[in-house]
């Protein structure tokens, strides 16, 4: 008897978790027209905040779709936001970023990037090395779809085109007071999340070294923090045989350097997490025989803790500054906040993974962390979110290279498993 009772009731729970049948004919129908499009964002690169034909094409595809644009964002000019569904309450936001890197392309491909532009005034090749181009594809192929079908939505959805997710490439960040800022963080500061009241936003990126239509999802932090630094050292100059009389800007700088290492050892609670201070760049001097009266260094700051991240970026100015004091010296430190830790909400994630699972694509749990950072996290600190990490590798393909390497390539296979996964993250909720 309680067999005959149950067994109804699980067979309709699954049936429910299950994709409607019209996803799979959509996507097919829809996916070498998203194919095409991926390769003509490819063709078309453009930089963080010069995005201005890339945003005039998804414009263009949206309003076509029946979806309502809103453009004009005052700290992303070149955003754009669809908006489906608008007299529906329950929101929640898909994201995609638009920008390409200063690389040049290194491929084989046909359709491989021509294209030159500036950055920060000089003139660079321009790639979607970083795979942006899919990420747009993608997002436009699942809105299209959802405008087709808004009836069977039950949220208002707002589709997030945001620029510069790499940052800004008109504007050296060390020469300029008033940066603009990535795109994330712009269009949150323009008010974006309490605008249309969104309550998660989920953004995928695609990845190399993971398989063809393969998703991992972490729990927490998804991605770390990135910051940068530029230290200069103001000391005197005095004759190298006379050093009684100046003050070493080269040593002092060396001094801060080996101490800003102590950082990492003797201030930050290692047991919440790690933190990295990367000085990369160190220049100073005139002359074999000349004491140096000005040294600077430039560096990175990485960490997985927001508090960690916090400490690192109180005490770095506070060792330099201490430490070039106690020489005589003087110092300038100009700390470029780049981008918090990416956090996913461990629920939202988990739930996440089992919808995915549902659809039968082939999600995970992971605990791989790339160690890169995103401007996601901007988003993710205001609401519940999560970000996913879609494979991209051609099983078939050796000496795979990384997402920003030159030869970084593209499954086209990959695509339809991304337009799924955002149809998946409307449609399960
Ligand atoms: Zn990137
Ligand atoms: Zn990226």
């Amino acid at each position: 008897m309680i067999i005959k009772v149950l067994t109804p009731l699980l067979f309709s729970s699954l049936i429910l978790a299950n994709m409607p049948e019209w996803v799979d004919s959509e996507v097919e129908q829809i996916n070498q027209e998203i194919i095409a499009l991926r390769h003509y964002f490819h063709q078309n690169p453009e930089l963080g905040n010069q995005e201005t034909n890339t945003q005039a094409k998804i414009i263009e595809i949206l309003k076509d779709s029946g979806i309502e644009v809103q453009t004009n964002w005052k700290n992303a000019p070149t955003a754009v936001i669809g908006i489906l569904n608008p007299q529906k309450g329950d929101t929640i936001a898909l994201r995609s970023d638009m920008d390409a890197l200063p690389i040049k392309e290194n491929t084989n491909l046909d359709y491989a990037s021509k294209k030159e532009g500036l950055y920060r005034n000089q003139k660079t090749f321009i790639s979607h090395m970083c795979g942006h181009d899919a990420h747009m594809a993608m997002l436009l192929g699942a809105a299209k779809i959802m405008a087709k079908h808004k009836d069977k939505i039950n949220h208002r959805v707002i589709f997030i085109f945001q620029p510069a997710e790499e940052g800004d490439s008109l504007y050296d960040p060390f020469k300029t007071e008033n940066l603009p800022s990535s795109g994330a963080k712009a269009l949150v500061e323009d008010g974006i999340m309490e605008k249309y009241q969104i309550k998660h936003v989920f953004g995928i990126h695609v990845m190399a070294n993971l398989k063809a239509g393969e998703i991992l999802i972490r729990k927490g932090v998804a991605l770390n923090s990135s910051d940068g630094f530029k230290a200069e050292i103001i000391g005197k100059q005095s004759h190298g045989a006379m050093p009684q009389n100046g003050v070493d800007a080269i040593l002092t700088a060396a001094n801060a350097i080996t101490s800003m290492q102590q950082i990492i050892s003797r201030n930050i609670d290692l047991t919440k997490g790690m933190g990295v201070i990367t000085v990369g760049k160190f220049t100073g001097g005139e002359a074999p025989n000349v004491m140096s009266g000005y040294a600077e260094f430039f560096g990175t700051i990485r960490s997985n803790h927001p508090d960690i991240r916090e400490t690192l970026l109180k005490r770095i100015p506070e060792v330099i500054t201490y430490t070039a004091n106690a020489a005589g010296a003087k110092a300038k430190v100009k700390i470029i906040h780049v981008y918090p830790v990416t956090y996913n909400d461990p629920k939202l994630a988990s739930w996440a993974v089992k919808s995915l699972k549902s659809w039968n694509l082939n999600a995970s749990i992971s605990d791989w962390n790339p160690g890169a950072s995103e401007d996601f996290s901007f988003y993710a600190q205001k609401v519940p979110s999560v970000f996913m990490f879609l494979g991209i590798d051609n099983p078939n393909q050796k000496d795979i290279a990384n997402n920003h390497s030159d030869k970084f390539i593209i499954d086209d296979s990959a695509l339809s498993t991304g337009i799924k996964m955002h149809l998946n993250m409307i449609l399960s909720q």
